[in-house]
């Protein structure tokens, strides 16, 4: 078995019912992102729009794209014709824009609230006090061409597995607590995504139900 496919196995051979894979390949090649997809992977995530829109023509048209990293307002226009889930919202801003543009290309677009859970000074995701005060649901009145579908968090880059583990439970926390408050009378808000590369076991514990996998699969990055 070649090494992409064979890392892909030990993944999905572990991977409970019900939780979904996501490959995330970001600065690979199309003929890399190619052998994923003929282990009959569908769903692959990338962090910048130029770099999507490049690959994506060269690739099969039935993949099923998340956008996973920080989203310019003025970019969206250019994703939401194809995209199939938008993991980064981190402002309210954003997510009138992307209604705004959904609803230009007569699409619903499924995102989530992405929460900085992390102890590093990253500028991205809403701060748990904002999720757990805000009124989603209010907020999300009239904006009829998106659909919350859960929240996406990134733990500290650290060795310290105790530490990336409790703020794994505090972002599962956090999405019950969400759902309990704004979203009990819907049937959408299932998705928390968390776990990556080297922290995907310990995401699956405490109860992720999307991982963002990319170095275990096609090997180390060699730039960002
Ligand atoms: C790059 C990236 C990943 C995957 O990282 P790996 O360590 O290569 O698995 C997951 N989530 C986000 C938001 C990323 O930017």
């Amino acid at each position: 078995m070649k090494e992409i496919a064979g890392n892909i196995d030990k993944i999905t051979r572990i991977l409970p019912a019900g939780v979904s894979l996501i490959i995330v390949s970001k600065t690979r090649m199309p003929e890399e992102i190619l052998e994923a997809y003929n282990c009959n992977h569908r769903t692959f995530g990338e962090n910048k729009v130029q770099e999507l829109l490049s690959k994506k023509d060269l690739l099969p048209t039935d993949i099923k794209w998340h956008i996973i990293g920080h989203l310019q307002t003025n970019k969206v226009k250019y994703i939401v014709p194809f995209i199939s889930m938008i993991e980064s919202v981190d402002s309210v801003r954003l997510l009138e824009v992307i209604n705004d543009e959904a609803k230009k290309s007569g699409r619903v677009i499924d995102v989530l609230l992405q929460v900085h859970i992390a102890t590093e000074e990253t500028k991205f995701g809403f701060a748990v006090s904002e999720i757990e005060t805000d009124d989603w649901q209010k907020l999300a009145v009239g904006l009829n061409h998106i659909r919350i579908r859960g929240l996406m968090g990134m733990a500290s880059y650290s060795s310290d597995m105790q530490m990336v583990q409790s703020e794994f439970r505090k972002l599962k926390s956090l999405f019950i607590l969400t759902r309990e408050r704004c979203f009990r009378n819907t049937d959408y808000f299932t998705e928390l995504s968390m776990g990556m590369s080297d922290d995907w076991t310990i995401a699956l514990k405490e109860g992720s139900t999307m991982i963002r996998v990319g170095s275990a699969i096609f090997g180390p990055r060699k730039y960002y």
